[in-house]
């Protein structure tokens, strides 16, 4: 299949090209499309055939529910059974937003986007190019992230193309997404809602809107404790294996760089992603992140950090930490996975 590119304004979306996107939607097929998160793989999200292409493009496990993605708040009605207060007070503070609230679903939400799950995902994107296409193709979109699964999140058009160029219909370019990480899942079918996911939205900010908030259970080990599919995959990651180090700053950077001088002695190219603080000895295949003390920085350029390696033949990588505040959670819950839970105590 010959894969489309068409640059887009982000402020000031083409309607010509919103409507030919749009139409491709319609007809069944594949578009790729930038959020103020990261870009999406979307298609119709009432038709089974078009949702079951995001799945084989993208490689994505069967168990693994999407996302939709809708236009204005009133969109809920039909694919919502209930709409619970909380889920209300986080729709009017936070949409059109990074924010996706998991409700008891419709029967008008297929089985192929829940996946069998008596829930669905929904979100009211920010970004002009995605509600004007979500809008003009009259349908919610279901969209997942448009990457091959497992490997990191695309934040420009030419990520989604390394990995999808020839499997999809279209990619809309509008430069690179702002927040940089995924939205924030919160699921409103519990008593207290349950974060499952952090993102663009903080836990700070759930917290000072909803007064209490609960925080779905560590990532990684208790397969029961997954309460949403997607918790349990090893996601977002470069092609050789990731040692992410936790820890208080300075000193998990000293163990940094005593594992670099370790692997290297063994003769291993090392790897390491870091923030700009941190001062790395020669030899190694460096991705600088950000500045420590600005999460939103690091958010932007993660992905593109751990895409860095792509291609480079590294033996390990070495990843920093930092602090859980703000959008630090959505970017260690985001390292963790990429790590695939391979983690130093500094
Ligand atoms: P992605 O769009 O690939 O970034 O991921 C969407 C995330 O939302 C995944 O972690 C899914 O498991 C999660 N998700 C989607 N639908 C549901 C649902 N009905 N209940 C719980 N989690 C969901
Ligand atoms: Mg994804």
């Amino acid at each position: 299949m010959l894969t489309e590119y068409c640059v887009i304004d982000a402020k000031h979306p083409d309607k010509f090209i919103l409507a030919q996107a749009a139409d491709v939607l319609i007809r069944g097929g594949l578009v790729a499309f930038p959020t103020e998160t990261v870009y999406g793989l979307g298609a119709n999200g009432l038709d089974s055939a078009a949702v079951a292409r995001i799945f084989s493009a993208k490689g994505r496990p069967a168990d693994n529910p999407l996302i939709l993605h809708i236009a204005e708040i009133r969109d809920v009605k039909e694919l919502a059974r209930h709409v619970p207060a909380n889920a209300k007070k986080l729709m009017n503070k936070y949409w059109p937003g990074p924010l996706t609230l998991v409700l008891e679903r419709t029967q008008a939400v297929p089985d192929a986007v829940s996946c069998g799950l008596n829930t669905v995902a929904i979100r009211l994107p920010e970004s002009l190019v995605a509600r004007g296409l979500i809008r003009m193709a009259g349908v919610p979109v279901a969209a997942p992230s448009a990457n091959t699964s497992g490997r990191p999140s695309p934040t420009t058009a030419q990520d989604v193309l390394v990995d999808l160029n020839g499997k999809i219909n279209m990619v809309l370019d509008a430069g690179p997404c702002d927040i940089g990480v995924e939205s924030t899942v919160v699921d409103c079918t519990t008593p207290v809602p349950t974060l499952l996911r952090p993102g663009g939205v903080t836990l700070e900010m759930l917290r000072a809107t909803l007064g209490e908030i609960e925080v779905a259970p560590a990532l990684g080990d208790a397969e029961d404790a997954v309460r949403s599919p997607g918790m349990k995959y090893t996601h977002y990651a470069p092609a050789a294996q990731m040692i992410l180090v936790e820890g208080e700053y300075p000193a998990a950077a000293a163990v940094i760089g005593d594992q670099i001088a370790k692997a290297q002695a063994e003769g291993k190219r090392v790897g390491a992603v870091v923030s700009a603080e941190t001062k790395l000895p020669p030899g190694v295949v460096a991705a600088v992140y950000g500045s420590r003390n600005n999460p939103e920085e690091i958010a932007a350029n993660l992905y593109n950090a751990l895409r860095v390696f792509d291609g480079e033949a590294v033996d390990v990588i070495l990843a920093e930490s930092i602090p859980e505040t703000g959008l630090g959670l959505a970017v260690m819950n985001r390292l963790r996975k990429a790590a695939g839970y391979r983690i130093i105590k500094a």
